[in-house]
């Protein structure tokens, strides 16, 4: 017998029949002996359609206030299945973030976990019951709800798993588990039977929304196992595991594992600032003290004794980010400012890239062959990104993914 938790996503919840049909796969998961935990969120598009209605009253409105409308989606769903289970004979409780004292910090929209109070759950799981828990959500010190980001259920539901010690915590979606790029992409995209928690934090972090990032930082954290499956069709799904445990360092020897790409970022370029000490500081400082995240940043010197210097940010923050970037380039005295939000980034990562070098050049050559510009690049010990124009997003995976034969498994 295993105490299992399992999350459900916003697919798998989308119409009551769906509903049903995981009552049905969690009443015999029970059936079989184990002890389950459910965290749901929200039906497909029912959190964006939260969003916008709190945003068409105004779009730079209180956070606070976008946290409480946009919490109620996963209130309807814990109750519709727990509604689902108990009539098909099991017994089962609903309970939102704050019912099973789900404490965070108070940065609404991307609130973090402090705690979490077991207790409940437990006596439920002792008493037969299946707890339903609410993903997404929580409580702050001052009694608001809070919301934990975009996917948060995943880490409401690794959360719970390490909390109650389970001994997996399944996440259940719309794809059979982590391929090696977002098969929607890339239809020849092959299915992972695992991956390295690293590499799926950097995949996480670069743009594949499989899993939410923070879910995977805390699975590595707590060395809860995770697995990713498919709500619709039976199959092993993928797991995310530690390097130590996979012998030859990455779990398929593989020197890339997967392809990830970001269409929510916009870049921003001040051109010809002076080229002095103390620059990067004068242009990042006031973007961060607007409350701005940067994430690619690179400064070209030119021979005048000025640079251009170029940045990206979330697409979120990019109208913010440009007034900033404006009112500096006349402090400054720069030459100008060019703006682009038709960007994406694309990354390769693979734990594999540590030990070899050339992937990089092969990786520009690719993209040159199809006549794809890059227009910026940034590199770590296991992943190469670059900045390119949009249209060219699915040329430059599919070319890739092709260059890299990633749709080869490695025996
Ligand atoms: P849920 O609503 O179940 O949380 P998400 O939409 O958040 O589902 O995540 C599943 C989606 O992630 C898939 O439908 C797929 O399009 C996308 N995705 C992006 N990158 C990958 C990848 N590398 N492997 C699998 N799915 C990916
Ligand atoms: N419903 C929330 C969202 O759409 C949380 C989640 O699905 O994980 O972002
Ligand atoms: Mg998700």
């Amino acid at each position: 017998m295993a105490l299992i938790v399992q999350k459900y996503g916003g697919t798998s919840m989308g119409s009551v029949e769906r509903i049903e049909h995981v009552a049905n796969k969690v009443a015999s998961w029970r059936a079989r002996g184990h002890q389950i935990v459910v965290v749901v969120s929200a039906m497909s598009g029912e959190t964006d359609r939260l969003l916008k209605l709190a945003k068409s009253i105004d779009p730079r409105g209180s956070e606070r206030e976008f946290d409480q409308i946009a919490a109620t989606g996963e209130q309807v769903t814990i109750g519709l299945l727990a509604l689902a289970l108990i009539k098909a004979g099991v017994p089962a409780k609903s309970y939102t973030g704050w019912q099973v004292a789900l404490r965070t910090d108070s940065a609404h929209m991307k609130a973090r976990i402090a705690s979490i109070d077991s207790e409940r759950l437990l006596a439920d799981l002792a008493a037969g019951i299946v707890p339903v828990v609410a993903g997404f959500q929580g409580i702050d010190e001052t009694g608001a709800v809070t919301t934990l980001g975009r996917g948060g259920s995943d880490t409401t539901g690794v959360a719970l798993a390490a909390a109650l010690k389970a001994d997996e915590c399944q996440i259940y979606t719309d794809v059979d588990g982590v391929y090696t790029t977002d098969p929607r992409v890339e239809p020849k995209a092959r299915r992972l039977d695992k991956i390295t928690f690293e590499e799926m934090l950097e995949m996480a972090s670069l743009g594949s929304k499989v899993l939410q990032i923070r879910s995977v930082e805390f699975a590595g954290k707590y060395k809860v196992p995770l697995r990713v499956v498919s709500t619709f069709v039976d199959g092993p799904g993928t797991l995310i595991t530690l390097e130590e445990d996979s012998p030859g360092g990455n779990v398929e020897d593989a020197l890339i594992s997967g392809i990830a790409f970001n269409r929510d970022e916009a870049q921003l370029t001040i051109a010809g600032v002076p080229d002095r000490p103390g620059i990067a500081a004068a242009i990042l400082g006031p973007v961060g003290d607007a409350n701005i995240e940067v994430d690619m940043i690179v400064q070209n010197v030119g021979a005048d004794g000025s640079t251009d210097f170029t940045f990206t940010v979330h697409k979120n923050d990019y109208e913010r980010a440009s007034d900033v970037v404006k009112a500096l380039a006349v402090e400054l005295g720069a030459k100008g400012v060019r703006t682009a939000t038709d960007i994406v980034k694309v990354s390769l990562v693979g734990v594999g890239m540590r030990s070899h070098a050339g992937i990089a050049s092969k990786m520009f050559k690719a993209l040159a062959v199809e006549g794809i510009n890059i227009k910026m690049i940034s590199t770590s010990e296991i992943k190469i990104s670059v900045v390119i124009e949009d249209k060219y997003l699915e040329l430059a995976v599919r070319t890739l993914h092709r260059a890299f034969e990633l749709d080869q498994a490695k025996s």
